[in-house]
């Protein structure tokens, strides 16, 4: 009998530092976290309280360098982002939107007084951040956008919306991508610039404990200086949107594995006709499917990681592991709600938030489909996107 969801020994491929930090971070979560995320997800709000305490284990921008930044590898990143969607998506989202969508955009676009300015006070999660790529008419196509940027002077005026962003309303800067012409370029907007306003989408049944905004711009006057100078073109937020990738890859395994193992404890302590659960063979095989694909997924995201850390990743094998992972994740997700029977439904086990949450994971960063159709064009030479 083994309740180890490290099948593969794959602990005996990291370094010891990455070790280090994924067991930290489990500990953070376990702690800190698990006793507060059902109360924030029924409540429909991000906990707020554990900001500080994600700058202070330096969560924020953990594999960028310089800038107060951690400087970890990709591997330990990855880590980072699987232990802590391993208690809540919307955990692992907070760290990706600040460190590899917001931060991230900064780092490799900004002006160096840019990257001055931000960087370090969000590496410590005292200044919030955000990304706003997505409009109500253009989320798969976001070079499709309608936000306008307009030059006047020593200023650009910005009009148009942003929606489904992620901590929008807790935000002091948003990274805003808008069209100069037919140019995309990003913008910092901190918040309380006349004009731009943020308003929280409610109603989620998915990741309701993540702050999802849309985002306002009416005539909002930046500086110059405002804008990243070294973005043109969607060259710009995909960089940022790949990062964020990389993170979910792993955060996927996170889910998967609490939802496996939750399933795994329960078939073994059920009984039904004079049985556990786990001794029926077709719950077994529910179970077996669940580690093979948790297996899987650790070593696409292991290898996927040592790639990135030697520069040699491509956005294309990047999408493979994300379509993946959490393709897989929310398989495992909806095989354990169904081995807890009607147990599987209610917050007394963490299965059914996972599940939920992991619709949202399986849609944004690119959808399933979208990255079905990246791989396909990366390996027929055939664009069937449009
Ligand atoms: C909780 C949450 C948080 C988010 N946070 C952010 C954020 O912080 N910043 C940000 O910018 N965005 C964010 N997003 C937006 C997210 O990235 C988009 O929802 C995603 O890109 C999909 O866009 P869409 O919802 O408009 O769906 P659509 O693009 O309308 O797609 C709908 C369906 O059509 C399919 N489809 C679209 N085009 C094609 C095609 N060519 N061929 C075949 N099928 C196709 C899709 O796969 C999907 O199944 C967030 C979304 C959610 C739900």
């Amino acid at each position: 009998m083994s309740d180890d969801v490290d099948y593969y020994r794959i602990d005996e491929l990291l370094a010891e530092e990455e070790r280090m930090t994924a067991a930290s971070v489990r500990n953070f979560v376990e702690r800190e976290a698990l006793p507060v995320i059902e109360g924030a997800h029924s409540r429909e709000e991000f906990p707020r309280q554990l900001i500080p305490r994600m700058g202070e284990l330096g969560l924020f921008g953990a594999h960028l360098k310089g800038y107060g930044c951690a400087g970890l590898s990709a591997v330990a990143y990855g880590l980072i982002c699987q232990e802590l969607e391993a208690g809540d998506s919307g955990l692992r989202s907070m760290a990706s939107v600040q460190g590899s969508l917001a931060m991230y955009s900064i780092w490799r676009w900004g002006s160096e007084e840019q990257k001055r300015r931000w960087l370090p006070e969000m590496a410590t999660g005292r200044l919030i951040g955000c990304f706003g790529l997505t409009e109500p008419d253009h989320g798969s196509d976001p070079g499709g956008m309608e936000t306008r940027a307009r030059r006047d002077g020593s200023h650009w005026i910005l009009n148009g919306t942003k929606r489904w962003i992620t901590n929008g309303s807790i935000a002091d800067v948003s990274t805003v991508w808008a069209k100069d012409g037919e140019t995309i370029r990003g913008f910092l907007v901190e918040r309380g610039t006349p004009g731009f306003s943020a308003h929280d989408i409610k109603g989620k049944f998915s990741l309701r404990a993540s702050i999802t905004s849309e985002l306002v711009l009416e005539d909002v006057r930046v500086p110059a200086s405002s804008m990243l100078p070294e973005a043109q073109g969607l060259a710009g937020p995909f960089s940022c949107l790949n990062q964020a990738r990389y993170g979910i890859v792993w955060g996927a395994i996170g889910a998967a594995r609490t939802c496996y193992l939750t399933a795994l404890r329960y078939a073994q302590a059920r009984t039904q006709f004079g049985k556990p659960l786990a001794s029926f063979q077709l719950v077994q095989a529910k179970l077996v499917h669940m580690i093979s694909e948790i297996t899987k997924a650790q070593l696409v995201a292991w290898r996927l990681g040592r790639l990135k850390d030697a520069g040699q990743v491509r956005p294309e094998q990047v999408s493979l592991a994300k379509r993946n992972n959490v393709g897989q994740a929310l398989d495992i997700a909806r095989l354990a709600r169904d081995v807890l029977g009607a147990s599987g439904i209610v917050n007394e086990y963490p299965v059914i938030r996972h599940m939920l949450n992991l619709e949202t994971v399986n849609t944004y960063e690119g959808t399933y489909d979208m990255h079905t159709l990246i791989i396909g064009r990366d390996i027929t030479g055939l664009d069937a996107i449009r």
